[in-house]
């Protein structure tokens, strides 16, 4: 199958400016992902080679296969780690990732600090959290968050910045409970930026090839679109 990349991103992010228009956000204030994960080198090119210069990848092994080669003809690419990190990839996440932003526990953070001192390199994550009914990943609570975001404020991690939030909505046809989840992200954001206004915390990334139009309307600043750009994944390749 044959899937013309330039012309699905093209159309990806004619529809993000579209949609920032139609909720009177400002044009550019949404970010695109492009989510590679699954999808071959040249693919990936293909999108570089359109003007796309952010990527998402899932696992950390497929991140640094694919990106360490990329990254040396096309030094301007910035990647980003989506998928949840355990702790013993943390190391190999940190060299090659410019943001992490599936942080879903404080061991994370630390580890994270201790790898990015070691090669005196600061990182930008987000924290991720859980907002949706059948989503596993990410922080539970509010008050989980705040302890992570306390640590931030009293200097523990020199290394990283607390650059947002992210979340993944729920897996439904159902509008009002995809809707509900961002809004969720989106009014969790403001209370800990009120709660803690000396961490930059200015990202909300949230939205997929299925619902990146109602994050746009809940606030997103970042959208993650992988299928809508690459097309669907081939989970038996690897
Ligand atoms: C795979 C993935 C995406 C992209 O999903 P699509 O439906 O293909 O757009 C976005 N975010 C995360 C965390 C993912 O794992």
């Amino acid at each position: 199958m044959s899937v013309d990349v330039k012309e699905n991103l093209l159309n990806v992010i004619s529809s993000i400016r579209e949609t920032e228009n139609q909720c009177s956000r400002k044009e550019g204030s949404v970010k695109l992902i492009a989510v590679s994960k699954f999808h071959p080198i040249e693919e990936i090119i293909s999108a570089l080679d359109a003007g796309q210069l952010y990527f998402g990848e899932n696992r950390v092994q497929e991140a640094v296969e694919k990106f360490s080669i990329i990254k040396k003809t096309h030094p301007e690419t910035h990647l980003h780690i989506i998928g949840t990190l355990q702790t013993n990839k943390v190391k190999k996440a940190v060299e090659i990732a410019e943001c992490i932003e599936s942080v879903d526990r404080k061991q994370v953070l630390y580890e994270i600090e201790k790898q990015c001192a070691k090669i005196n390199k600061t990182i930008s994550v987000l924290l991720e959290l859980h907002t949706g009914e059948e989503s596993k990943s990410g922080f539970s609570d509010e008050k989980e968050l705040s302890e992570s975001l306390e640590l931030f404020s009293s200097g523990v991690f020199p290394h990283i910045v607390a650059n947002g939030f992210m979340t993944m909505a729920p897996f439904t046809e159902d509008e009002s409970l995809i809707r509900k989840s961002f809004a969720t992200l989106r009014e969790t954001s403001e209370r800990m930026k009120k709660n803690f206004p000396n961490l930059p915390l200015k990202e909300l990334s949230m939205g997929m090839s299925s619902d990146y139009k109602i994050a746009i309307e809940e606030g997103s600043t970042m959208v993650r679109v992988g299928t809508a750009i690459f097309g669907p994944r081939n989970y038996s390749q690897s």
